[in-house]
C-alpha cells in the first residue's frame, strides 16, 4: 500500500471504530486504487477518496409500532445517503437484527461503486432496520412498514432517493411501503423499485440479481473457454438471490447442490431439479419456514445444521465446481476459502455483497481461480431496478424478453468493463481490482466536475 492509502486507512479506522464492515469495505477499494491515484494525482488533491468515505447524509430514526398483542415496540430506522455524484440516492433496505449503521455503511459504499458499474445514472445508498420480520405476523410487518415509510418519507423521492429490496425486504413489504408513501404524499411514481408487476414494477426484477449472477459467471466461464453445462454447484441462502442463482443455474444446465438458511445447509448430491426449487420457492416465500424441511420431502438431501461460532462453514466444504455465496456478508472465511480450493471449486461468483472476508478473496486471486466479486457480479439487480425506473418515469412498459436482454448486456458490459480496466492497469484478469478502479474512476471525474460540493 502506498503512504497515501496508509494515511487513509488510518483515518478511516480511528473515525469508524465501531464499523468494522464498512472499514472493510473501504480497504478492499483502497487497496485497488494505488496506481490510479499515482497516475492522477488531482485525484489525492481534490480529497476524492476522503469525501467518498463519508456519507452526504445519514438518517436515523425512531420506529414506533404496536404488535398483535397490542404492546408498543420500537425499532431503529436508517437511511445512508451515500454519494450523489452521477445520480439519485439508489439502493435497497435491509429488515435484520443484525442492521447498525457500519452495517449499511458498508453495503451505501458498495452501492455506490456497483452502481457506477452499470452505466445507469444511479447514485448510492442503503437504509434498513434491526426490525425482525421473522416470526412476524403479515399485520405485524404492514403495521411496521408503515411506521417506517412515516418518516423515510421526508427523505426520499422519485429524483432524490429510490430505495429497493434486500435481505428481509421482498415483495410484501415494498408493496407496505409503497402503500404509505401513496397515502402520504398523494402520488403515485415510482419512488421505490421491486414493486409488483401490476402496479409499476418492472418485469424480471425479482429474478434479476440472482440471473444477473449467473450472467456474469458463465462470461468468466466463456474466457476460459468452459460453459455451465453439467457444472456442479454449491449455492448459499434460499431467499431471493439464491432461489434465481438456482434457477438460472439450471437453465443453462448446470447443477445446484446445496442451498441454505441462518440454521443450516441442505446438500442434494442428486441435483436441487426445477420441482425441487418450486418446493423452495413456496416454503421461504409463502410458508415462511426452515431449509431443514426439504429433507423432509426429498430424501435424497442431508441437513446440516450451522453452528455460528464454529470455525469454519460446512457448506464450503462439499466437492463441486463453482460457489456462489449468496446469504450474507463475510461467509466466507479464510478456512472456508482453503476448503473451497481444495474441494476443487475453479469459479467463486458473489450474490451475496461482499460475502469473502479480504484474507479469502487473496487466497482465490494467489490461487488464479475466476472470482467475480459482489460489486459486479451482483449488480443486475440494481441495474433491473434502473430499468423500472425508465419505464415509470416513460410511463411504459418492457416485457420480460427485453428486459432480460437488456440485462444480459449490462452483465456481459461490466464483465468487460472488470477485464479490460484490470488489463489497464497491470492486473489481468484480477475483476476485484477491475470493479473497484472502473467504478472509482466514473464517480471521481464526475466530482472533480461538480467542484467541492
Ligand atoms: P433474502 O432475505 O431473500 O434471503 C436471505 C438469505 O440469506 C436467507 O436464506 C437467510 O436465511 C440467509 N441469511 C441472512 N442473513 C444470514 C446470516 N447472518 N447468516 C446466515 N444466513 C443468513 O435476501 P436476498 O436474497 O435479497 O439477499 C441475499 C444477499 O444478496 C444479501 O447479501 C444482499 O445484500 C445481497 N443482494 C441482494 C439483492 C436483491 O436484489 N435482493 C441485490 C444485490 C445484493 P434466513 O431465512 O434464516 O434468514
Amino acid at each position: 500500500m502506498s503512504n497515501f492509502v496508509d494515511s487513509l486507512m488510518e483515518q478511516v479506522k480511528e473515525k469508524n471504530q465501531a464499523e468494522p464492515e464498512f472499514v472493510q469495505a473501504v480497504e478492499e477499494v483502497a487497496n485497488s486504487l494505488d496506481i490510479v491515484l499515482s497516475k492522477n494525482p488531482r485525484y489525492i488533491s481534490a480529497k476524492i477518496l476522503e469525501r467518498i468515505v463519508e456519507p452526504e447524509r445519514v438518517i436515523m430514526f425512531r420506529v414506533p409500532w404496536i404488535d398483535d398483542k397490542g404492546e408498543v415496540q420500537v425499532n431503529r430506522g436508517f437511511r445512508v445517503q451515500m454519494n450523489s455524484a452521477i445520480g439519485p440516492y439508489k439502493g435497497g433496505l435491509r429488515f435484520h437484527p443484525s442492521v447498525n449503521l457500519g452495517v449499511l455503511k458498508f453495503l451505501a459504499f458498495e452501492q455506490v461503486f456497483k452502481n457506477a458499474l452499470t452505466t445507469l445514472p444511479l447514485g448510492g445508498g442503503k437504509g434498513g432496520s434491526d426490525f425482525n420480520p421473522k416470526g412476524k405476523t403479515d399485520n405485524e410487518v404492514m403495521r411496521f412498514c408503515h411506521s417506517f415509510m412515516n418518516e423515510l418519507q421526508h427523505h426520499i423521492g422519485q429524483f432524490t432517493d429510490i430505495p429497493a429490496g434486500d435481505i428481509g425486504v421482498g415483495g410484501r413489504e415494498i408493496g407496505y411501503l409503497f402503500g404509505q408513501y401513496k397515502k402520504i404524499k398523494n402520488e403515485f411514481v415510482g419512488v421505490l423499485t421491486g414493486k409488483g408487476a401490476g402496479w409499476g414494477g418492472s418485469q424480471v426484477r425479482p429474478q434479476a440479481t440472482g440471473y444477473g449472477v449467473v450472467y456474469f459467471a458463465a462470461e468468466m466461464l466463456k474466457t476460459k473457454n468452459k460453459t455451465l453445462g453439467g457444472k456442479k454447484c454449491l449455492i448459499s441462502g434460499s431467499g431471493n438471490v439464491a432461489q434465481h442463482v438456482a434457477e438460472k443455474i439450471l437453465d443453462l444446465g448446470g447443477k445446484p447442490i446445496t442451498l441454505s438458511d441462518s440454521s443450516g445447509f441442505i446438500l442434494d448430491e442428486a441435483g436441487i431439479t426445477r420441482e425441487k426449487l418450486l418446493f423452495v420457492k413456496d416454503l421461504k416465500n409463502n410458508r415462511r419456514g426452515r431449509i431443514k424441511e426439504y429433507t423432509d420431502k426429498y430424501k435424497s438431501a442431508i441437513y446440516t445444521p450451522v453452528d455460528n461460532s464454529a470455525t469454519n462453514n460446512p457448506i464450503w466444504d462439499n466437492k463441486a465446481d463453482c460457489a456462489y455465496p449468496c446469504a450474507t456478508q463475510n461467509e466466507i472465511n479464510e478456512k472456508d476459502a482453503n476448503n473451497l480450493i481444495k474441494n476443487g471449486i475453479y469459479l467463486v461468483c458473489e450474490g451475496a455483497n461482499m460475502p469473502t472476508v479480504a484474507a479469502g478473496v487473496d487466497i482465490f486471486k494467489a490461487e488464479k481461480i475466476l472470482y467475480g466479486p459482489s460489486k459486479a457480479a451482483n449488480a443486475g439487480g440494481v441495474a433491473v431496478s434502473g430499468l423500472e425506473m425508465s419505464q415509470n418515469s416513460g410511463r411504459i412498459y418492457w416485457e420480460s424478453e427485453e428486459v432480460d436482454k437488456k440485462l444480459q448486456e449490462i452483465m456481459k458490459n461490466i464483465h468487460t468493463t472488470c477485464i479490460e480496466t484490470a488489463k489497464k492497469y497491470g492486473t489481468p484478469d484480477d475483476y476485484a481490482n477491475g470493479a473497484n478502479i472502473a467504478g472509482f474512476l466514473k464517480i471521481a471525474d464526475a466530482m472533480l466536475d461538480q467542484g467541492v460540493v
